[in-house]
């Protein structure tokens, strides 16, 4: 009998780890949240970076397309004012009005995009406050769990050192049977029996095996689901 009892007692302190493990794998949702969180408002920052930049690239691109319209009108307004005849003065402005008339075209567009480069630098600088706010509000959300996953650690190690201790009483050869069992993620490797079926899967034990077990010191694994089975006295 005291085999089956430093099993059991190797049992309960796995299950003791058990549950601790479980603890930990919930903290899990809850990093994630704030993960999540935290990277929506990333992203809206990446997606108003590469906006910003296409915007800014075809403002300087405007920018520079005026100063050359610029410089074509004053070369217009040079040949003007050297025309020797009416029909050249005539082309000559005709060519100016030309150029000015882009001019006009491009400085309104220009305009469109400032305003829309600085909506989007409003945009991107409110989503920049939103990240630090964000990080802020969860300095505290991360630090509780941090030390919610600190006591759980230690409390772990405590446990798994106990279980350890627990486990030398339990006879080698039996101690590695239950391990194989256990590593199967069966959280309960040793059932007791229910009337004279497994307490786990409810597989009636066979005849022959009956005697043996309701004596009461047989540690019998089911052939039908893989515990191990005794019978409660
Ligand atoms: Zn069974």
């Amino acid at each position: 009998m005291s085999d089956l009892r430093a099993l059991l007692a190797l049992q309960d302190d796995d299950l003791a780890i058990h549950v601790l493990e479980q603890r930990l794998a919930a903290l899990e949702p809850r990093i994630r949240e704030l993960d999540t969180r935290r990277q929506r408002i990333v992203d809206t920052m990446e997606r108003q970076s590469t906006a910003l930049q296409a915007e800014e690239k075809k403002q300087a691109f405007l920018r520079d397309k005026i100063a050359e319209h610029r410089e074509l009108i004053a070369r217009n307004q040079a040949q003007l004012d050297a025309v020797k005849t009416m029909r050249q003065a005539t082309a000559a402005a005709a060519q100016m009005d030309q150029a000015k008339r882009i001019v006009a075209g491009e400085e309104s567009d220009l305009h469109v995009i400032t305003r829309r480069v600085e909506e989007l630098r409003a945009g991107r600088a409110a989503s920049t406050a939103d990240l630090e706010a964000c990080e802020a509000e969860q300095a505290t959300a991360r630090g509780e769990v941090a030390t919610e996953r600190a006591s759980i650690d230690g409390e772990l190690a405590v446990a798994r050192a106990t279980r350890d201790e627990t486990a030398k009483a339990v006879p080698a050869g039996l101690r590695s049977r239950y391990d194989r069992i256990r590593n199967a993620k069966r959280v309960h490797v040793v059932v007791a029996l229910n009337a004279l079926a497994c307490g786990a899967c409810d597989t009636a034990i066979p005849m022959q095996r009956r005697h043996a077990m309701m004596s009461g010191t047989a540690i019998e694994l089911c052939e039908a689901c893989g515990v191990l089975m005794y019978h409660a006295v």
